[in-house]
Parts: C-alpha cells; structure tokens; sequence
C-alpha cells in the first residue's frame, strides 16, 4: 500500500488495522472467507478503471480487447468447473443476480415460492423489507418444527395450491444439504421455472464435495465472496435456452456497467478452485464444522437440525438464556468472530435473535484442524458461561490470540 499510505495515511492506517484486525481474531462468520492474495491483486489491478457494457464482442465503447478475453476466460473456466451451458459473470452481487433472474423470465406480481428468512431463507427471496418482494408475490415454505429440516410435503402442497411461476431453493442460514432434484420435480409439475440459489455453498460445489444444483436447476446463482474465497460479486449459471434472457436482464435490464476487476477474480478463482489446495481447504471446511456441530452439542448446545452437512453450525441460544446480540458481543470481545442469526422460533416475535451462526470457511483456510475446532469451542463456551466473569474472559482472549498467531494468514492462504 505505498501509494496510499502517501496519499492519505489516515485510510492506509486503517487498511493495516483491518489486516491486523484479521490476523489477531478467529473469523467464523459463515459469509467470509480469506481470499488469496492474487484475487486481492487482481481486483486492485487497472482492469478497475476500464468501463464496458454490452458482452464480449458487442462493446458500447472501444479499448476492450482485454477485457473481452478476461469475462471469456471467466465465462470459460465458470462453464467448465460447474457444468453450466450459459455463465454471466456481470452481476455486481447475489442480490443482482437473483434480481435479474426473477426478471429475465417473470413479470412483476408473479408469483414466486421460496424459503421463509428465519427458517434459512435471504433477503433477496421476497423479504418485505427487499425490492424483491415489492416487484412479485413471495410465498415462504419453512422447516418442520421437529428435524428442523426442509418439509419438501409442504413445499409441493404449497406449490400445488399457489401455482407459483417460479420456486427457489437455497439459504443463507441452512446447515444440511438441499434435495435439488426433489425441488425441481415439484417445479415440473407446477410448470413452475426453478432457481437454485447457492450462494453459500458454490466453494464446496465446485470442490465437488456436496451435490451441485446445476444440473436440475433451469438457473443457479452463487456469490464468490462466501466459500467461493474470490472476492466480491455475483454469477449467474443458467441452461442454454434462458442465455439470452439472463444476459439482457443483467444488461441492461437491472445493471450498467460491470467490474471488470471482479471478472477477473472470478476467471482467476474459477481456475485456482480446479487446483488441490482449494480442494484441500472445502475438505477441511466441512470437516471442521462437522467437530464444532459434535463438540458443541456434546456440551448441550442447541445445534439447529442436530448436526451439519455443510460449512455452517447454527445454535439456537433459547435454553442457554442468551440472546443473539449478547453472544455475538461476548465473543467479539475475545476475539470471536461471528454473528447472530434469526432461527426458526424466532419467527413470530418481531425483532428477537435467538441463535448465532458458526462458518468454518475462514478458519479451514488459515489451516486450522480438529484440534483448533475443539480449542475454539472450548473457549465459545467458556466466555458464553462467564459473561460477567473478567478473569475467564481475559483468559479466553490471550488463548484466541495464540491461536491466531500459530496460524497466520498471510503463510496459510497464499
Ligand atoms: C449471501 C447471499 C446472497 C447474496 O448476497 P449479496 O450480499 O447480495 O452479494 C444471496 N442469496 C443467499 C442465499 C445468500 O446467502
């Protein structure tokens, strides 16, 4: 950061405390990750200042012979790690992406079903606080109370007696697989359009570790910046005969300009995601949350679903007498990274936070393993028994930070 720290060492400075801020805690939000250096590199590069808008071979302005092989290198490499017939790698976000396919094939007022938000669901599914839900008519199914799993029953009565136009699978907050095929059966028999929405898990699919939605999805969209470890941004993957639709909707239907810098990291990611030490890490991923789902359960942790198939562990905090907010704050102060998250019980008390939300990512890709696992949810628990107690609490802390010292970032992640 020569240049900056020359031009404003005020920002430089805080560039350098988030670097260390990094370094000196153990990030468990399940929607980061530690991105390598290069992807840093490349989204800093000049393909930032290069405006372009249309696709590769149909520019609206000149001076893009180089950016029109980087989205082609992006389209390319997307296409060949997940099995799609049609990649847009334009949209600046998940939420665009998803934007864009609700508009590439519905008219406003459709209807659409999809996940309720405090049973796993995203904003961007028909939220009332989300454009989406302003723009089409969302129905929510939920999970059953009991496994706390997906009620597919209750997703194909629902879909049999709404007739939606389209049905959307995938979560934010969802820690067990989703049966892809089962959803798009449903669809068919609806005539119902069906999008895959895996912005969480595109990391573990494209390691090709747990089911890929791609193939029974007639769109899937993903973000880069969660297990993906590439940096911001949005893609779409989408079947050859809604190419056109998705392309127009992303440009010039919802977006102008696209990031060229963000292409770029996505070509670069799609290639390092082929290589072993990316595998290697979504491996750990989920074999690290697998030891934090058991351990805390061993210690009578309300984990939601009873376990986990992915990257995340979700704890429902109601019988501990914690709120959300009050654990998340506990465990920032040691160090702990996290955040709370609505669960499924919260759904009709407006405004409660009941659980918090463990990822695996980011810790998994610093190298951390089973016996990390067991030290952080060691200390997890021994801050959320002490909260008033400042010598645990100091204790806790100096023991995060050793943690985070034995396994640096920068020589792990890069
Ligand atoms: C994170 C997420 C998104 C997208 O998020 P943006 O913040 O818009 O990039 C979309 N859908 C799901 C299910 C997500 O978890």
């Amino acid at each position: 950061m020569l240049y900056l720290a020359k031009d404003d060492p005020a920002l430089a400075e805080l560039v350098k405390n988030e670097e260390n801020r990094l370094e000196t805690t153990l990030n468990l939000i399940a929607a980061e990750n530690h991105s390598p250096h290069s992807v840093l590199e490349v989204m800093g590069s000049v393909f930032n200042t290069k405006t372009i808008e249309g696709y590769p071979g149909n520019r609206f302005h000149a001076g893009c012979i180089n950016a029109d092989q980087v989205e082609n290198l992006a389209i390319e490499r997307g296409r060949s790690l997940f099995k799609a017939e049609h990649v847009n790698v334009q949209p600046h976000s998940g939420t665009s992406a998803n934007l864009a396919v609700y508009f590439s094939v519905l008219k406003t007022g459709d209807r659409i079903l999809s996940m309720s938000l405090p049973h796993g669901g995203h904003l961007s599914h028909g939220h009332s606080a989300s454009i989406t839900s302003k723009c089409f008519d969302f129905s929510h199914y939920k999970v059953d109370p009991e496994t706390e799993r997906i009620d597919y029953d209750q997703v194909r009565q629902m879909a049999h007696c709404l007739k939606p136009r389209m049905i959307v699978a995938g979560a934010s907050s969802y820690p067990r697989l989703i049966d892809y095929e089962k959803i798009s059966i449903i669809a068919r028999e609806v005539s119902a359009f069906f999008l895959s929405d895996m912005a969480h898990l595109a990391g573990l699919v494209a390691a090709n570790l747990i089911p890929s939605p791609v193939l029974y999805s007639d769109f899937v969209t993903f973000t880069c910046y969660k297990t993906m470890m590439g940096g911001r941004g949005g893609v779409i993957l989408c079947k050859k005969r809604f190419g056109k639709k998705i392309d127009s909707a992303i440009f010039p239907g919802c977006q102008g300009t696209s990031a060229v810098n963000l292409i770029a990291a996505k070509a670069l990611i799609f290639k390092l995601a082929m290589e072993d030490k990316f595998v290697q890490a979504q491996k750990n991923t989920l074999e690290n949350a697998r030891v934090m789902a058991r351990l805390l359960m061993e210690k009578g942790y309300h984990v939601i679903s009873g376990g986990t198939d992915n990257h995340q562990v979700l704890i429902d905090l109601t019988d501990k007498g914690i709120s959300g907010r009050t654990a998340e704050s506990v465990l920032e102060s040691i160090g702990i990274i996290l955040n709370r998250n609505v669960v499924p019980k919260d759904e009709n008390a407006s405004g409660k936070v009941s659980g918090i939300r463990l990822g695996s990512s980011a810790v998994s890709a610093r190298g951390m393993g089973d016996d990390q696992m067991r030290e952080i949810v060691e200390l997890m628990d021994m801050a959320l028994m002490n909260l008033t107690n400042t010598v645990i609490i100091d204790q806790t802390k100096e023991r995060v930070l050793a943690l985070c010292r034995e396994f640096s970032i920068n020589s792990k992640v890069n």
